[in-house]
């Protein structure tokens, strides 16, 4: 055996800062890293084809068209793509993704933006009603999450990523300046979403990563032993992507009150199914602004709020921790400057359409949507269970995710794919999710995926010679020990994404 098989074969049993080490020796090696290169080329070429399919099919513009183009001719293009694309989603193939999609409701967002088109809540004198819009969202979704009589407030964001950026970045501001911490910690289960080790790298908050129990809820005592002088934040997902795990909330954040610091409840994705499902007398531990150590929220209105795309609200208990988000320049020669969140400019419209959104729907439309997604969920989980060879992870309301212990899961969700499903791959523990939206409680859609569910687990038990597509992928991103190479990787992926 050589050197660099020896190394791949035995680095997973050294510690991290080991493997780290040696991984920054390695990629040093001439010889090694060409081999890693041609191995990410070739990879990349594969998936270059779906990755880019239009590139035979439509004019391709690496530079501006010398005469600008007809409209008609820009706007055939776009439907063609939009037909190509849509029966993906619109038939509930797609996990997440898209939350509402009901015609009628897209065609009213979509109007509600055509009158708002020009709108900027960054000019409040010229677009009052951007504002006007914007505050009664945080207010509407302040109330619906229990925060009314609590003096909360917040911000209207582009985005959960954003919301949670920006989340961590006020209590950076805040424990500097009312506590004096220069070497700030956050304490997030492994499970939180990646947001928050970006907003982690972002500001120079150093990521405490604590376990989460075998049914994938956080582990309060991991927690207690985290907290120290440096901690400024602990966090919790309401539920949390990968799995649908709710956090114990009640206990964190009553540890985060305890030691004096801020609690973030990401309610992103479930902000708006568990109050809904509460009321309908489904199990939900309290996760909201009823507990008193919860300092600030996340919660999506781009997801189940059903709003277009690129929006979401940020909530703070009072108004001292909202001060550390804004951004204010008193000395620039472009005048009194000041922004609420990470962007100058920002798209009114699509702040009136999530504001449309939401007072279309209420409460009640709200609660029934809810139902309906919770039912559609019990149905699929029921029938999942029947399956011998899966295995549900968690006690999850609405997003279902599944293992296997006898089958390798990745070619599972490669035989779905085949059958035009765009399912979530999960790693650390290797499974895959469906995260259910109202697309999946369309007549037939439930049946069809446990179906196709079925046949997939079928035939890969009966084909254990085939590789498939993405589970060698899989397979090695989720085992591979040097983590650098993997991340690497994604970001040819990435360059790949931006080549023409
Ligand atoms: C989707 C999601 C986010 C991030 O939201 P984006 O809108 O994709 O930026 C954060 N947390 C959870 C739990 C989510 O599901």
């Amino acid at each position: 055996m050589n050197l660099e098989d020896f190394l791949m074969k035995n680095i997973g049993k050294l510690p991290a800062p080991i493997v780290e080490w040696i991984e920054r020796r390695v990629k040093k090696i001439s010889s090694f890293s060409q081999k890693i290169e041609k191995e990410y080329d070739e990879i990349m070429a594969e998936i270059e084809v779906s990755v880019k399919p239009y590139k035979d099919k439509f004019p391709v513009f690496a530079k501006l068209p010398e005469a600008g183009r007809e409209h008609g001719e820009i706007l055939r293009e776009m439907e063609a793509m939009r037909t190509l694309e849509e029966s993906h989603w619109k038939d509930g193939y797609v996990s997440g993704g898209v939350y509402h999609g009901d015609a009628e409701h897209i065609d009213f967002l979509n109007q509600v933006y055509a009158i708002n088109s020009q709108s900027n809540p960054l000019h409040a004198d010229v677009w009052p009603s951007a504002t006007k819009f914007e505050a009664e969202i945080v207010s509407m979704c302040a109330d619906m999450l229990n925060g009314a009589d609590q003096n909360v407030c917040g911000t209207v964001s582009s985005g959960g990523t954003e919301s949670i950026m920006l989340a961590m970045k006020a209590y950076r501001d805040w424990a500097r300046e009312t506590k004096g911490i220069t070497k700030p910690e956050m304490i997030a289960p492994i499970t939180a979403h990646a947001a928050f080790d970006k907003a982690s790298q972002y500001f120079g908050i150093k990521m405490v990563h604590i376990p989460v129990d075998a049914n994938f809820r956080a582990d309060v005592n991991a927690a207690r032993k985290a907290v120290n002088r440096n901690t400024i934040v602990i966090v919790g997902s309401a539920p949390s992507f990968p799995h649908g795990a709710i956090d114990p909330i009640e206990e964190l954040s009553g540890l985060a009150r305890e030691h004096r610091v801020g609690f973030h409840t990401d309610a992103c994705l479930g902000g708006f199914v568990l109050p809904w499902a509460e009321k309908l007398g489904y199990n939900v531990p309290k996760f909201d602004f009823r507990s008193p150590g919860v300092t600030s929220m996340s919660v999506d209105t781009h997801k189940y709020g059903y709003a277009a795309k690129g929006t979401s609200v940020i909530l703070y208990r009072g108004q001292e921790l909202r001060h550390y988000q804004y951004y204010t320049a008193s000395d620039w020669p472009g005048g009194l400057y000041f922004s609420p969140t990470f962007a100058g400019s920002r798209p009114g419209a699509l702040s009136a359409a999530c504001w449309a959104a939401l007072t279309s729907i209420g409460a009640k439309g709200y609660t029934n949507a809810a139902k309906k997604i919770l039912e559609t969920a019990d149905a699929i989980k029921k029938e999942v269970r029947q399956i011998p060879e899966l295995r549900i992870l968690g006690d999850s309301l609405f997003v279902i995710a599944f293992a296997s212990d006898t089958i390798d899961i990745y070619k599972v969700l490669d035989q779905m794919t085949h059958k035009k499903w765009s399912l979530n791959g999960l790693h650390k523990p290797s499974c895959m999710h469906l995260c259910v939206t109202l697309r999946h409680t369309q007549p037939g859609v439930a049946e069809r995926f446990i179906k196709d569910l079925k046949a997939a687990v079928e035939y890969v038990k009966a084909h254990p010679e085939e590789k498939g597509e993405m589970a060698p992928v899989y397979g090695m991103a989720a085992t591979m020990p040097m983590r650098g190479l993997v991340g690497d990787m994604l970001k040819k992926y990435l360059d790949l994404i931006f080549k023409v």
